[in-house]
């Protein structure tokens, strides 16, 4: 279907399609021929209820129909043709899985996955986790990793970068990362529970990344993981925050934690063509 000559002029970052959707990218990234890249919202889809409207996730109790079709129209939006978006089984852990085939729907078990393959686009399912694109400068190399408080604390982001030098020799001067749409310290009170193992394993970086309102506390894990990111040598300047706190954004992103756990995933993406 076309769209209105009218829509292609809006002023948000939207790739014009039948879809209303909300595609943020990288605008650093935008112009690397080749490189598919996203952050989508929640807009756009074939969900309902709390699902409404563009869950592509299969695992949070939504009409698998629903799912499928929101993932075809995905697919064709952004230019993923022939092939899948591969998505993983998330365990807040911090295992990283290499992926080859573009057909592999699901590739396990793992908190981070990388290719080399060309047409192999990787997929993170988010809903107030840090989703976390890497591209690495003059290769045809991604990587993808879902960052909640768990994942932060297991180290997934700075394992990721030591990954990709021990598996691809890819020096970490060389690696780009774009943080998306995730809580934001303005919404994610924590308890003692989250800041004290984070503050033991990463002292004074964590504790940075802690603000205190009164007698509560809030965590910037978007802030704490890019910390992680530069610590584990990649130059703050190839490290990008996209997009805003999904708990404020409610028409736009869905939030876990705002929906009180029943609600979507939005679906992040990278990959070469
Ligand atoms: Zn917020």
């Amino acid at each position: 279907m076309r769209v209105p000559v009218l829509q292609l002029f809006r002023k948000k970052i939207i790739i014009p399609f039948a879809m209303d959707l909300l595609h943020l990218q990288v605008p650093q990234w935008e112009k690397t021929g080749g490189l598919l890249h996203g952050f989508l919202g929640r807009r756009g889809g074939k969900s309902v209820g709390p699902f409404s409207s563009l869950n592509l996730s299969f695992r949070v109790g939504d009409d698998p129909q629903a799912v499928k079709d929101n993932m075809c129209d995905v697919k064709r939006a952004v230019g993923v043709h022939g092939g899948r978006i591969v998505t993983m089984r998330q365990m807040h852990g911090d295992q990283i899985l290499e992926v080859r085939d573009k057909n592999t729907k699901e590739a396990g078990e793992a908190d981070g996955m990388v290719t080399e393959e060309p047409g192999v686009i990787l997929g993170a399912l988010t809903a107030d986790c840090v989703p976390i694109l890497f591209s690495v400068r003059g290769r045809k190399l991604a990587a993808v990793a879902h960052a909640g408080w768990r994942g932060t604390l297991a180290g997934i982001a700075p394992k990721m970068v030591r990954y990709l030098r021990e598996q691809y020799g890819a020096e970490p001067t060389s690696v780009e990362a774009a943080l998306g749409p995730a809580i934001g310290p303005c919404c994610y009170e924590i308890g003692s529970e989250v800041s004290l193992p984070l503050a033991q394993r990463w002292g004074q970086l964590a504790e940075g990344c802690l603000r205190a309102k009164g007698d509560k506390r809030f965590l910037d894990l978007r802030a704490l993981n890019s910390l992680l990111l530069v610590s584990a040598g990649i130059p703050p300047t190839q490290i990008f925050n996209i997009g805003p706190c999904t708990s404020c954004a409610a028409e736009d992103f869905f939030s876990y934690r705002r929906e009180r756990r029943e609600t979507g995933r939005q679906l992040s993406f990278i990959g070469w063509l």
